[in-house]
């Protein structure tokens, strides 16, 4: 940084030097002051979760909801889960993080199956760190021991990425949560890498269509092939498809005549805090309607 900080001030003068070097001190201050921010968050509980309903196209009905943290500092102020995730990953703090996750939203989701929401499945993101280590199995049994929520109920989701860094393991993860009986959903699909080259060797029982495809899908007759190809070959091959990211009543629409079994995304809710997807799921889902 110093080589390329005294090269600026070598060719535009003092000011531009400075100028320069304050911008990468903003950045790096930033990540600093997050990475140690993010160390002490789990112990001072600034970490809160919220969920979002997952709906059935044909009925309407929620059938599930994904959990989405979200971090609150001790100065009020929200840090997106796209800013601080990646972090979290460089540093192996996702490890705790994502152990707290899935036993508060194991221990969430029991209750509301408790009230009598029996048949409401739980997705839980893992990132590829997590996937891929060795802790995992005894992560994921331990969550489901201490809240006695059901294998059957739970889904994870993960990206296409994981089978890049190592395919042999990748499968071998999945058959275990498999023969546990977890669900194992796809995110994003359609933005990673091995997209197809992977799917027929791993045992995958959902797919989430990424919001791009489906945010295109009204106005590009290509995008809309892509959805249509994704879910029939999600159903020959026995998955499930979701798609994520709804936000009109016209991408609904499109997506129920192309046989999307779920769909999740602001048309229907906002991810909720957990008290307000508790009403939610006493009073039901508002009937979505055009703007
Ligand atoms: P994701 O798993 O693909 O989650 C979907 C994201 O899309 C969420 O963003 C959600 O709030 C947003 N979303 C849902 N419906 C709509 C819609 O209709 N329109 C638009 N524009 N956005 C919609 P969020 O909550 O900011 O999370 C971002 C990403 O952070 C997630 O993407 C996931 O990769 C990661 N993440 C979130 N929570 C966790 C977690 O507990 N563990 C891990 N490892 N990753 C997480
Ligand atoms: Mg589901
Ligand atoms: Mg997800
Ligand atoms: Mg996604």
């Amino acid at each position: 940084h110093a080589d390329i900080a005294m090269y600026h001030a070598k060719e535009h003068g003092r000011n531009n030097y400075q100028f320069f070097s304050e911008d990468m001190n903003a950045t790096l201050t930033r990540k600093v002051q997050l990475e140690s921010g993010l160390r002490s968050a789990l112990a001072n509980e600034e970490f809160l979760l919220h969920y979002q309903p997952q709906v059935d196209s044909a009925s309407g009905e929620v059938t599930g909801m994904e959990t989405l943290i979200r971090w609150r500092t001790a100065d009020g102020t929200l840090v997106s889960p796209a800013e601080f995730i990646p972090l979290a990953e460089e540093t192996r703090l996702i490890l705790p993080i994502g152990e707290w996750v899935l036993t508060t939203a194991c221990r969430q989701a029991k209750r509301w199956h408790d009230e009598g929401h029996r048949h409401l499945k739980l997705a839980v993101n893992l990132s590829p760190l997590q996937f891929l280590d060795a802790s995992l199995m005894e992560i994921v049994r331990g969550a489901l021991e201490k809240t006695a929520f059901p294998a059957s109920s739970l889904e994870l989701e993960i990206t296409e990425g994981v089978a890049v860094y190592d395919a042999e393991l990748a499968i071998a993860r999945m058959e275990a949560l498999r023969d546990l009986g977890i669900g194992i959903a796809i995110d994003d699909f359609g933005t990673g890498y091995s997209s197809m080259m992977y799917l027929k060797r791993f045992p995958v029982t959902n797919l989430k269509i990424a919001q791009p495809f489906v945010q295109d899908m009204e106005t590009s007759p290509a995008d809309k092939a892509l959805v249509a190809t994704m879910v029939s070959m999600a159903h020959s091959m026995g998955m499930s498809v979701i798609a994520e990211g709804v936000e009109t009543l016209g991408q609904l629409e499109s997506l129920q005549a192309l046989g999307c079994d779920e769909i999740q995304g602001y048309l229907f809710s906002r991810p909720l805090p957990a008290e307000q997807f508790t009403s939610m799921l006493k009073n039901g889902l508002p009937h979505p309607s055009r703007a």
